[in-house]
């Protein structure tokens, strides 16, 4: 169906925003003729379930919204499993329907809000796991050449809350599938340590992970069905090892951890804290009283509060720690 929409229902921050043509896309079939058919200088915008977008006011174009559905076994050796999965499915329920068939590898990524489509392109990450070690293949089309491909782990360019799919070389991809590398004798992953603290050596099973993964879940995020959030606002910022000295000088205990390229990963959240934002208010939106790097929604239906407050927020970490923050989620549209 095709039609100008509001989608509110569309995006966890339940913003009031339009799109001026709104596309279901059910297959890659379809994908492709809509491709073929589009006005070359009106943007093409791709839509998942709408829980990693600020969406300003009008998005201009052609908004697709991914629904290509699908599960299937591809090869199953008895203890290695690739499985695809359809765009449009919901990532938790994937995550579920592998853990009941015993494809483990998926556990610690239970109830990330969103679709299979869309986690390839932050590469989804939680409780010491990221998508990007399961991932065996991202089937996609291009948006402007209609082409299409099946890309490999190392064209994809996962890195932490990063892939080729933000960056101009491969911005262009719209994810219709995505094929899953899983071991039903892989190990147990619990080192992360608020998971850890909840298992003890007998509970160490991957149906006591997920079961602590979700609970966890449950206890620290506000569900975005009540409260307006994308999860967390910020990525971490990942510094040089000479960064994190000169920043230890001045903060000794400042958390910092491993990160991707010899770098060290900030606690974005402690620097947020430290610096008395956690249950601030601006315009409509605040910042959670429990979780500093997740902002809230309390009456603002627009993205300018959340970009405000967020630019806030980014300023005063830069001044008192000379660090920057990125934002997680993508800005989508125009304000005008
Ligand atoms: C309460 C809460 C908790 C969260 N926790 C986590 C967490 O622990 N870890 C984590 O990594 N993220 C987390 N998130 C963020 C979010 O759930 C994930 O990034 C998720 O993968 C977004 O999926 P989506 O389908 O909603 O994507 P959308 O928000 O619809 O889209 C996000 C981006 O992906 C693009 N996109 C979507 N689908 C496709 C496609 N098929 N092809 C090409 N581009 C596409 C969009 O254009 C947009 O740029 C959380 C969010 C919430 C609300």
């Amino acid at each position: 169906m095709t039609v100008t929409a509001n989608l509110t229902a569309l995006n966890t921050l339940q913003l009031a925003a339009t799109a001026q043509r709104l596309v279901t896309v059910t297959s890659q079939e379809q994908l492709q003729a809509e491709l073929a058919q589009a006005v070359a200088a009106e943007p093409i915008n791709v839509l998942g379930g709408g829980s990693n977008v600020v969406l300003h006011k009008m998005l201009p174009g052609t908004t697709l919204l991914m629904n290509i559905m699908g599960r299937e076994v591809l090869s199953d050796d008895g203890r290695h499993v690739i499985a695809r999965a359809g765009a449009g499915e919901s990532w938790h329920e994937w995550v579920l329907w592998c853990h009941h068939r015993g494809f483990h590898g998926l556990a610690n990524l239970a109830l990330i809000p969103g679709s299979v489509g869309a986690a390839p392109i932050q590469n989804i990450g939680a409780y010491g796991i990221e998508v990007a070690q399961c991932i065996e293949a991202v089937h996609a089309t291009h948006r402007e050449t209609g082409e299409s491909a099946i890309l490999s782990p190392d064209k994809c360019e996962f890195r932490y809350r990063d892939s080729v799919f933000k960056h101009p070389q491969g911005e262009g991809w719209i994810i219709t599938a995505v094929d899953f590398a899983l071991d039903r004798g892989a190990p147990v992953e619990a080192n992360y340590p608020s998971l850890r603290a909840r298992l003890s050596e007998a509970t160490l099973t991957h149906d006591a992970v997920l079961a602590s993964v979700m609970a966890i879940r449950r206890e620290r995020l506000p569900d975005p069905v009540i409260t307006p959030n994308v999860g967390s606002f910020f990525k971490n910022p990942v510094i040089s090892l000479q960064d994190v000295d000169i920043l230890r000088q001045n903060f000794p205990e400042v958390p910092v951890y491993p990160g991707p390229d010899a770098g060290m990963k900030v606690s974005a959240a402690w620097l947020i804290d430290q610096l008395g934002w956690r249950g601030e208010e601006r315009g409509g939106v605040r910042v959670s009283s429990d979780h500093a790097l997740v902002l809230e929604g309390c009456g603002a239906s627009s993205a300018v509060p959340w970009l405000s407050l967020a630019e806030a927020i980014s300023s005063s970490v830069e001044d008192a720690y000379g660090v920057s923050l990125e934002l997680e989620p993508r800005v989508m549209g125009r304000s005008d």
